[in-house]
């Protein structure tokens, strides 16, 4: 268990479409959520569940563990998620140049978009040349697909890498599947 200025973490496992993810979260937001498969895999139908918790709840359930399953259920059913889940930044143990461009990411690259490694640099107030060190922000990524870092791609329009090159098939998958958002309702 970590603890941060909120009080204590617990730890989930959510089942997805794409496997499983773990979330740690403490009461107020989100700390991580990683992809656990090695092997990549999609499960179409499968829907997102909590399947696993390291703590139990004592009749109170953590509401960004609720958030996050919401906003994973909109995001596989290709939608934009409604809202942005509360990210937990206070324990981060990081640069301040990451937290800017994962925020900017988070807040302003939308389901579907996809912006450069040197557009996210600018959009974020720095030199479009520092596209590497945003290459390094996206290789620390805590909160993978709430901070797009799957919607960063090459200049060239190519994808490029994900999870420091061992997750390249997941990000073709998910930039194609946000290529197929469904119109919403009003
Ligand atoms: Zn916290």
């Amino acid at each position: 268990m970590q603890k941060c200025k909120y009080g204590p973490t617990n730890t989930y496992m959510i089942n997805t479409p794409l496997g499983e993810f773990q979330l740690e979260c403490c009461s107020y937001g989100i700390h991580s959520l990683h992809h656990m498969p090695k092997v990549f895999k999609v499960e179409k139908t499968a829907s997102v569940v909590v399947s696993d918790q390291r703590y139990p709840d004592n009749g109170y359930q953590y509401k960004p563990v609720k958030d996050c399953v919401n906003w994973l259920q909109e995001f596989f059913d290709n939608k934009e998620p409604s809202s942005l889940p509360t990210i937990c930044w206070s324990e981060e143990k990081t640069t301040d140049f990451h937290l800017n461009i994962w925020k900017t990411l988070a807040e302003r690259v939308k389901f579907g978009q996809t912006v450069s490694y040197g557009q996210l640099a600018e959009m974020s107030g720095y030199n479009k040349r520092f596209s590497r060190a945003v290459g390094h922000s996206m290789r620390e990524n805590p909160v993978v697909l709430i901070v797009p870092c799957h919607r960063v791609i090459l200049a060239s329009k190519k994808p490029g890498h994900y999870a420091a090159g061992q997750k390249d098939e997941m990000k073709q998958w998910l930039l194609n599947h946000e290529r197929e958002r469904k119109v919403q309702e009003p």
